[in-house]
């Protein structure tokens, strides 16, 4: 059996992606897109118990990445960071012993990803707990309320209340 390898985009350490195995990736550009502190500190304690390898993709790989999105138009929509953790894929999927999947919330990204035959999935669908909680929100006022708030109607204007997913982080 193959390892797997992870290729982690920002939006996995910000919903709180756990590292199983030794095997995951990373470029330095997204390290530093993770600003909140609890997400930073995980980052780093992961870091230190070598459960991510920052890694800087090969010049080869970010050219030919380069050449395949100015071709798609994707060119424009992705950053910096996005580009080299791209290039990283490439490169490591060229090592015919990996097999690698993408974490990423991004659609830009995605988007390359499909083009570039890579496995992906965004982070909710691998189904990492603890990202959105349930609130309740009038639709008149705009007040919020917890999830467990027991009426249909605001108690304050008594316009309709209805229930959505916010992101805790
Ligand atoms: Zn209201």
């Amino acid at each position: 059996m193959n390892d797997l390898y992870y290729v982690l985009d920002a939006s996995a350490f910000i919903n709180g992606f756990e590292p199983k195995s030794q095997f995951n990736f990373t470029v330095p550009e997204i390290t530093e897109e993770v600003k909140d502190l609890k997400s930073k500190i995980l980052l780093n304690q992961a870091i230190e118990e070598g459960k991510i390898i920052i890694k800087e993709p090969n010049q080869e790989f970010v050219d030919e990445l380069d050449k395949i999105i100015s071709q798609s138009g994707d060119d424009l929509r992705l950053s910096y960071a996005d580009k080299k953790l791209l290039a990283l894929a490439l490169e490591l999927l060229n090592d015919k012993d990996t097999s690698i999947k993408v974490l990423t919330d991004d659609y830009s990204m995605q988007n390359v990803l499909r083009i570039l035959d890579i496995p992906y999935d965004s982070i909710i669908t691998e189904g990492i707990k603890g990202v959105y909680n349930w609130v309740k929100t009038c639709e008149g006022c705009k007040n919020e309320f917890d999830a467990d708030y027991p009426f249909d109607d605001c108690e304050i204007c008594g316009s309709k209340v209805f229930k959505r997913r916010i992101k805790t982080y």
